[in-house]
């Protein structure tokens, strides 16, 4: 009960987002140092309540070595999974209002992206990341009697990966089929039949599969097969992921029983590439190839979000897949959350100065910033 007043209390923190310039947020999250791990030097000299952050380069002495950021919202690395859903949840009320709302996570590989997005690998209730509480929430808010709406809510799952998208929920395959089959076997077929004939606007993926979901439980189910499908195609999971786009789109359908008015909006939840720059020098083959491709699609995704923040009139999503799938629901009156993680290893300095240098550029402050200085 506690928690639903904390809740009620946000719809001030909601408000707030309804009047945020073109809709971005960025909130920037602090990964804890791990269990065993020796080195306890930080790059994390501050960390404000107002969004702000200190960063410092442990091998440059005074200023030149101190940079100052701010974001919507800064999470050291004591914050709760809890905590930072709170600044979340206004989002997921948006969704069921008509809003389409993309949440993404951006950072290198092991900063802490898929630990916000979804959990640890062994998740327990606490450590649920967003995901979780989000769909927990949106059936909770789209299930509520008071409510003259009645809601469909169906699943999409794809990858993207050098620039190709694959459907993750796709039945191609026997034991995908089967799989498949069994689920929907127990949900409403009825209702398969209706959604398999019309596509929700939300993920421009006209042919990726869409099921039907009634709980949180038949999303993770749906969230498991699609994991299997994306291991099946590489023998190293954790390689193939970080390497890869993960998309889980939730489609939303409301009819208004009394007026008979309709609403149709989507809830991307994004886990990205891992954005660390590769040295060319090092590498080659596929492993090139791969690198040119995260670089293309993250900073076109950049390149969007920022075009976005400062309301220009041009915004060039045709530059990657990942921009082009999730062109309608970026920008219009979309909503878009930017998760940036970050590494407070001292050796991961120049690593994360370049992820607050990509976060600074989609909150569109780094342009303002120069204006004001010329
Ligand atoms: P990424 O998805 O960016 O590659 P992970 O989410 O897999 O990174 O995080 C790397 C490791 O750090 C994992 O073992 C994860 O459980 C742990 N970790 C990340 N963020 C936190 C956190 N806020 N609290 C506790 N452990 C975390």
């Amino acid at each position: 009960e506690n928690y639903y007043a904390i809740l009620a209390e946000n719809q001030k923190l909601h408000n707030e987002l309804q009047e945020l310039k073109g809709n971005i947020r960025v909130y920037c999250r602090i990964r804890p140092f791990l269990a065993g791990q020796k080195e306890k030097q930080t790059i994390v000299e501050y960390v404000g309540e107002n969004g702000e952050l200190i960063i410092v380069n442990p091998s440059k002495q005074g200023k030149e070595g101190r940079r100052s950021f701010k974001f919507n919202k800064v999470y050291g690395q004591a914050a709760t999974q809890a905590e930072v859903y709170l600044d979340t949840q206004p989002l997921i009320q948006s969704v069921l209002d008509g809003y389409n709302v993309c949440i993404f996570a951006y950072g290198q590989t092991g900063s802490g992206k898929t630990y916000t997005m979804t959990g640890p690998d062994r998740v327990s209730e606490e450590e649920w990341g967003v995901n979780y509480r989000a769909l927990n929430d949106l059936f909770r808010i789209s299930q509520n009697r008071e409510s003259t709406f009645s809601y469909e809510i169906s699943v999409q799952m794809v990858e993207i990966y050098n620039e190709q998208v694959r459907d993750l929920l796709s039945s191609d395959g026997l034991l995908n089929c089967v799989i498949t089959i069994i689920f929907c076997f127990f949900l409403d077929l009825h209702t398969l039949g209706i959604l398999s004939g019309s596509q929700p606007n939300g993920l421009a993926v006209p042919d990726a599969s869409m099921y039907p979901v009634k709980a949180t439980s038949d999303v993770l189910h749906l969230m498991n097969v699609g994991l299997k499908n994306r291991a099946k195609s590489s023998t190293a999971l954790n390689e193939r992921s970080s390497r890869s786009h993960s998309i889980v789109s939730i489609h939303v359908r409301g009819i208004d029983q009394k007026t008979g008015s309709s609403m149709q909006s989507s809830l991307h939840l994004v886990d990205l590439a891992g954005s660390e720059r590769v040295d060319r020098s090092e590498v080659t083959g596929d492993r090139l190839k791969e690198a040119q491709h995260i670089n293309k699609s993250l900073s076109a995704l950049g390149d969007v979000i920022s075009a976005l923040a400062q309301k220009s009139p041009h915004v060039p999503y045709r530059n990657s897949k990942l921009t082009q799938v999730l062109q309608s629901s970026l920008g219009g009156n979309a909503k878009t959350l930017m998760f940036v993680q970050l590494n407070p290893e001292v050796n991961s300095h120049s690593e994360s100065m370049s992820t607050l240098k990509f976060a600074e550029r989609v909150s569109g402050v780094e342009l303002g910033a120069a204006k004001s200085s010329k």
